[in-house]
């Protein structure tokens, strides 16, 4: 650590004001996780399974960037480990340098980014240390959390919704300079206010999963969801799933969560989901010689209407590939898929005649707008949401972070200290903590 990064991380812990933040001297480099372009074909020929983000994902001292209008250097407290990390670190589907150098075309600000090392991350709480040009709403000293729509709006498509935007990226994966860096830097429209009564790592997992699953479920842009829809959730305790089963229970929806053990069921009966499938302990067999088998949907079924009394009206999808056959099968007649990702393989394979037949719907939803995010971030503020953070680690050991996600060995979120000495630290505000005791110590419970 250098000295500045020192003397920022001394001020931030011991309270100091946004005047005394905004005069510290920025270092010219700081210690930053990341992927390096001559090794981005290091995993060729490799099985998935066996590309080690522990190899390709490095810790070491970066320069910092010219801060750019409307941009901001946020010194990271926390961040999270996200599946698009582990993309980044095993290269798949493709090298997110192709992402950087594309966007290093765009002109000069956007050359800033193409760089021979890509620093990773998408997900951070903070504090704001300098502002570019043209930013109003933030100064130095402001306490956040970082959602990860990079946009800029200057067309006219993504008026509406931002993620229309042609140009939309996810800052952290499509964008250098993410959140796994001792100061990042955002565009001053990621940011929103950091939730009071949450530790840093608690307010680092929110940006991301929570915000997606948001706009899958609650937003119109998403399933819409109303009161007494059954909802699906492959996952459930996973870093998207977490945040889904909660969002269903709140809005008056009925969950049926489906994960893979069963200390994951037990889990999810502790946060209120009832209905609950292991899916490992049914010994699912959707797919056998690369065929589906339309006998093995009816018996997963069988048992979301054993649980729930009906067929789901909503599926979150995300595994892609293995699940997505059973999920069209399953969701009621006129009922909506939404699916956001691809885990388990992006070219899917389903029987179309039960789409169109019983008038089902398949919605494409991908991260979230600005509005999205922020009403997200205000419903963790209120307590009405609490991320599942199951474990953390030191920045030094992004690898080995990235490698548990990669591998599923992991419960919720998996969150980095990056300035955060310990775990514990950045709350504001202990009066509202103490208010939501109960539910923080519930989920606390799920901590490794
Ligand atoms: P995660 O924390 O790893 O959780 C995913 C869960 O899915 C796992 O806990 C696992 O639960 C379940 N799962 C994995 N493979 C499965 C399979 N073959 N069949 C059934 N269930 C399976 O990951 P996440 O953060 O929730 O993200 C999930 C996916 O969404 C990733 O591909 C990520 O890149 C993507 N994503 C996309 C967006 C977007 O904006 N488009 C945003 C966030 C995430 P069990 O083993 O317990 O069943």
């Amino acid at each position: 650590m250098t000295a500045e990064i020192s003397q920022i991380r001394d001020a931030i812990v011991n309270g100091a004001g946004g005047d005394e933040i905004g005069a510290l001297d920025l270092p010219e480099s700081v210690l930053a996780a990341f992927t390096r372009k001559d090794q981005q074909d290091m995993f060729e020929g490799i099985p998935s399974e066996e590309k080690d983000p522990r190899k390709s994902l490095h810790v070491d001292q970066v320069p910092l960037p010219p801060l750019g209008p409307n941009e901001c250097l946020v010194a990271v407290m926390a961040s999270a480990i996200n599946f698009n990390t582990v993309w980044t670190s095993i290269f798949e589907p493709v090298s997110t340098f192709a992402f950087l150098e594309k966007f290093g075309r765009e002109g000069e600000l956007g050359a800033r980014h193409d760089l021979d090392h890509h620093i990773v991350g998408s997900d951070a709480s903070g504090v704001v240390l300098k502002t570019g040009p043209g930013v109003t709403k933030w100064k130095p000293g402001d306490e956040v959390t970082v959602h990860c729509n990079y946009v800029d709006l200057e067309s006219p498509e993504g008026h509406d919704d931002s993620m229309m935007d042609p140009r939309q990226r996810i800052w952290g994966f499509e964008t250098n300079f993410g959140s796994l860096a001792e100061i990042s830097m955002v565009k001053a429209n990621q940011l929103m206010p950091k939730p009071k009564h949450l530790t840093w790592e608690e307010a680092a997992c929110l940006g991301l999963v929570s915000s997606t699953s948001y706009r899958m479920l609650v937003s119109p842009n998403g399933a819409n969801m109303k009161q007494g829809d059954v909802v699906l959730i492959w996952g459930a305790t996973g870093g998207l799933g977490g945040f889904a089963c909660q969002y269903v229970l709140n809005g008056g929806g009925i969950p049926v969560g489906v994960v893979s053990s069963q200390d994951k069921v037990e889990l999810l009966h502790e946060i209120g989901v009832e209905h609950v499938i292991d899916r490992k302990a049914e010994a699912y067999s959707f797919w056998k010689d690369g065929h589906q088998d339309a006998k093995e949907f009816r018996r997963f079924g069988k048992k979301i209407r054993e649980l729930a009394g009906e067929d789901p009206d909503i599926v979150f999808e995300h595994p892609g590939k293995q699940t997505f056959g059973a999920s069209v099968f399953v969701v009621k007649r006129g009922g909506k898929v939404v699916t956001c990702a691809s885990t388990s393989g992006y070219e899917h394979t389903y029987d179309n005649r039960y789409l169109w037949m019983m008038l089902k719907s398949i919605i494409g939803s991908h991260f979230a707008n600005y509005k999205e995010a922020w009403e997200s971030n205000r419903l963790a503020a209120l307590g009405k949401i609490h991320p599942i953070l199951s474990k953390t680690y030191p920045l030094t050991e992004t690898g080995e972070a990235a490698y548990q996600v990669h591998h599923n060995l992991h419960k919720g979120k998996i969150g980095i200290r990056v300035l955060a000495p310990e775990d514990g630290l950045g709350v504001s505000d202990s009066e509202l903590r103490e208010k939501h005791r109960d539910k923080i110590e519930l989920f606390r419970r799920f901590s490794d």
